[in-house]
């Protein structure tokens, strides 16, 4: 049976931004990924400012731009400055995949279907085993290795959207909780497309209604999304730890994305990064901020949750973001 130091399980952001931070050392690293090439994902591709901190700009596809919010037919600028932009996620990872290509092993192409903890080995759905040190859980919200480690996920959220052929200006964010349930509906210009979608917590809203919901603002604004690709994927957003013993959960797969903003791209990057810490005993406490980010941004969704106090806390929050102090910490709270 073949033995490595840390095998990680998903070659998405969490997966290679881990192996990257682990490649320098001593330690003997497989990355097994399921699909032959990289970056196949359900995603609108959204960052912000803050995000920029671990993302290099150049892999940004526009400069920032400032972002549009609109709230029953009103519409505000957020903040003077500009604060998002989409990634070009094939290229990131390409980028990861080429320097790691002679540091680390990798299976691409083969995917993993079971973990026996107790003898810390993985199984191939070839029928190869691997056996462990560290095992690291990348493979996103219907993770395989959380399943075996027995954590439930009870927090989920639907994800869709089409890609228009068209390159839209603005990046733009409709709050309507009657048609998007907890979340909203964003329009975000990637460099070949547009991302048109909207996600919510499936207790608010149905996948079919919310498609429906989607498909007729999409008319409504006189858009045509007959020649445009529909993806849809389930978020698990139930975070219950990301370490335990020997395995470890980064991204999608430990529940890090905010169930608030859908924002997934930036707690897969710093989880992979602590993980890497964890593994090679530096003390470094990356992942915190974001975990207290994550938890008072949920705390909001009890609100958006509620039928009843949904339209209220929407309301009250967009009169607070009118007021420039409110608005910059809002900032600082999110981004
Ligand atoms: C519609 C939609 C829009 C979104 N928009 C945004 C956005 O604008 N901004 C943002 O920050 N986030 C967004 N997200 C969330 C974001 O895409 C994810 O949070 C992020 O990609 C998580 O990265 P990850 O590496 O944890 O998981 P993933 O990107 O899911 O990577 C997991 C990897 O593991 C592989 N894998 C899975 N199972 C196995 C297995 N058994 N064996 C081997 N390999 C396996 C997969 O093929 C994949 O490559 C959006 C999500 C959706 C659904």
């Amino acid at each position: 049976m073949k033995y490595y130091d840390v095998v990680i399980v998903g070659g998405g952001i969490a997966g290679l931004e881990c192996a990257r931070n682990l490649s320098n050392s001593k330690l003997k690293i497989l990355v097994v990924e399921k699909n032959k090439s990289l970056g196949e994902k359900v995603c609108a591709n959204g960052v912000t400012i803050g995000d920029l901190r671990l993302i290099p700009k150049k892999f940004l596809n526009f400069p920032l731009r400032k972002l549009t919010i609109h709230y029953r037919n009103k519409k505000f600028i957020l903040s003077n400055h500009a604060i998002i932009s989409t990634i070009n996620r094939k290229e990131f990872l390409l980028n990861h995949l080429n320097y790691l290509k002679s540091k680390i092993d990798l299976l691409i192409g083969k995917k993993v279907v079971d973990v026996l903890p107790k003898d810390s080995t993985i199984i191939l759905e070839s029928g190869e085993e691997i056996s462990f040190k560290f095992l690291v859980g990348a493979d996103g919200s219907c993770s395989v290795v959380r399943r075996c480690l027995g954590l439930p996920s009870e927090k989920i959220e639907i994800g869709m959207h089409y890609k228009i052929p068209k390159n839209f200006k603005n990046f733009e964010i409709f709050l309507d909780s009657a048609n998007f349930g907890s979340g909203y509906l964003w329009v975000f210009p990637n460099k070949s497309y547009t991302s048109i979608g909207c996600g919510s917590d499936i207790e608010c809203i149905s996948p079919k209604k919310l498609k429906f919901n989607l498909d007729s603002w999409l008319e409504d604004n006189g858009i045509d999304f007959s020649d445009a690709k529909f993806e849809a994927a389930m978020l698990n957003y139930d975070y219950r730890g990301y370490k335990f013993g020997n395995i470890f959960l980064a991204g999608d797969a430990a529940g890090l994305i905010s169930g608030f903003l859908g924002k997934g791209i930036y707690p897969a990057i710093v989880s992979g990064k602590q993980i890497a810490n964890d593994i090679l005993g530096n003390k470094c406490r990356i992942l915190d901020i974001w975990l207290r980010k994550k938890k008072l941004q949920e705390k909001f969704m009890f609100f958006l949750k509620r039928n009843a106090l949904r339209k209220i806390a929407l309301s009250a929050s967009i009169k607070l973001m009118s007021i420039n102090f409110f608005q910059r910490n809002f900032l600082n709270l999110i981004l």
